[in-house]
């Protein structure tokens, strides 16, 4: 039988070095397991640690925790971090660049995961749309070990983006939760529901929480700062306060559930039930498994990153991703499977509490440009969509400018004049390959963000501590340490525990874990981190 030895590697440089694992395996792990939490930052495991008895303190205390990892991009958003870390790709490769970006055939914004040709299948009731993974551009892990090991791939989260990138165009089984209808697949997928999911979503009715409150998991004393934060938003038919408790009535029931951790315990179940059904990490492949915990980023959006509320998903999310944990040690077993636990990017703190910033919303960046265009075209609406750092102007502006270019500087000299903008330059500047090794930070974030077809025409950044939205209390989509510093841990059977400096981004995840399970994954932005070889 080949054994298998550990060997954590920094550095290219410092080629194979072998540290002290855990356990040692003698057969290869037969599970992958990608715990994503959407928005969580590095430091809040830092600042969570001491009160931390699950999963999170397993992962991090028992795991190799690059303690710098990080985003190297501009557009921190959800679907561009899942993408990464299902293909080990960045964004200017995969495609997936935004969570919608602007269509510039059909004149309307497009879902990164939209797909006119497959239909959505709701579990319980009638769901519009349909959505696949048809954007992505290049392959993921989790295709790569149902095509090469015949392993099951499941892909769970309350988020459509956040689950297809992970599993990419086939999958066993993939479920997300949709505001509107429930639960949630596609026929990229599978023609029709699968039978097990159906029994599990009927026996299992997330209604069960209505009226179920939300209370502090700890003592008020155990978290830093004050419930009522400055500036905290809340949904609807909540306070800015503990406790909230959860309507019994649609809405508003349903938008406060996923904005609980009632909605992450639940996932994490269903993840456990998923597990069981197909006998993961028990058939003859390595099997895969993606849960993508979406509350954090639905209450960090609304509470901001200091609120008790964040603070509370996150020691609920330590126990509930333990309570998994645990379920896998008693089913597959302890050693036989392997964790890269992440985040999809990080998230800035709230305006209010920034000194001298604020929020300016996309149709003032849109407004200036057009504004700076009039003297020279006359009045029109030039600027037609603003994706957060993205603008993107009307077919035909682009070569009009080009013959024009003090219009051209009109417009970034306008856009430089709000307030809210620190940079405004136009996507032909990081264009080409060699941009994505520019000296410029800004430009070389932007460019590894940049897609031909689906990045905007200019490119603007916000100033440090303002945001380009009016609608969240909080948010995240720049390349401040805030938004793209985010976990990279990876846990299981000869992965030494400790903590690790150094370069390294959530592009490392996917070939890191083919690597742990004796499974090469190219993928050109990231490399193995830590890996297992095998002794013949
Ligand atoms: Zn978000």
């Amino acid at each position: 039988m080949r054994r298998w030895i550990p060997c954590l590697v920094l550095t290219a440089a410092a080629g194979c070095a072998s540290a002290p694992p855990q356990t040692q395996p003698s057969t290869r792990p037969s599970l992958v397991v990608v715990i994503v939490v959407d928005q969580m930052r590095t430091d809040y495991i830092e600042r969570g640690l001491p009160h931390f008895t699950g999963g999170l303190r397993r992962l991090a205390t028992e795991g190799t925790w690059f303690r710098d990892a990080a985003y190297p991009y501009l557009n921190t958003v959800t679907c561009a971090g899942h993408s990464t870390i299902g293909t080990g790709s960045l964004p200017y490769r995969h495609g997936m660049v935004l969570n919608a970006w602007w269509d510039r055939e059909t004149g309307r914004s497009r879902p990164c995961t939209s797909d006119g040709t497959v239909r959505n299948i709701g579990y319980s009731g009638k769901a519009a749309g349909g959505d696949s993974a048809r954007s992505l551009l290049v392959p993921t892990l989790a295709e790569a070990l149902r095509r090469e090991t015949g392993g099951r791939t499941v892909a769970l989260s309350l988020k459509s983006r956040s689950s297809i990138p992970l599993v990419g165009r086939s999958a066993t089984a993939i479920a997300w939760f949709d505001e509107l209808t429930g639960w949630t697949t596609s026929t990229a997928y599978a023609p029709t529901k699968l039978p097990w999911l159906d029994r599990y979503f009927a026996a299992n009715p997330v209604k069960a929480d209505a009226g179920r409150t939300w209370e502090r998991l700890l003592s008020p004393s155990h978290y830093e700062g004050v419930d009522d934060g400055t500036g905290e938003r809340f949904p609807q038919g909540w306070t800015q306060t503990f406790p909230h408790v959860l309507a019994t009535t649609v809405p508003p029931f349903t938008a406060q559930w996923q904005r609980s951790p009632f909605a992450d315990e639940y996932l994490g179940k269903l993840a456990g039930a998923a597990v069981n059904s197909f006998g993961l990490g028990r058939g003859k492949g390595v099997d895969f498994l993606a849960v993508s915990f979406s509350t954090l980023d639905l209450v960090g959006h609304q509470f901001g990153p200091a609120s008790h509320e964040v603070q509370d998903v996150v020691l609920r999310l330590d126990r509930t991703i333990g309570a998994l944990l645990d379920h896998l040690d008693k089913t597959v077993g302890r050693g036989r499977y392997v964790v890269a636990l992440s985040a999809d990017h990080g998230v800035g703190s709230l305006t209010e509490q920034y000194a001298g910033a604020g929020r300016q919303g996309g149709t003032e960046s849109l407004a200036a440009i057009n504004g700076a265009l009039a003297p020279f075209f006359g009045e029109g609406k030039y600027a037609v969509h603003s994706a957060y750092t993205d603008l993107y102007v009307a077919p035909g502006v682009l070569r009009k400018l080009e013959a024009n270019p003090n219009a051209a500087a009109a417009v970034l000299a306008a856009l430089k004049k709000l307030p809210a903008l620190a940079h405004a330059f136009y996507a032909s500047e990081i264009a080409a390959p060699e941009a994505r090794q520019a000296s410029d930070p800004v430009r070389r974030a932007a460019a590894l963000s940049y897609h031909p077809e689906r990045s905007g025409d200019i490119i603007v950044v916000p100033r440090p501590g303002w945001m380009l939205s009016t609608t969240s209390a909080a948010t995240h989509g720049t390349l401040y340490t805030h938004d793209q510093q985010v976990p990279v841990i990876f846990y299981g059977p000869g992965v030494a525990a400790g903590v690790r400096g150094g370069a390294a981004t959530p592009a490392d995840i996917a070939p890191t874990l083919g690597a742990l399970v004796g499974v090469p994954f190219a993928a050109p932005d990231g490399r193995p981190l830590v890996t297992l070889t095998a002794d013949k």
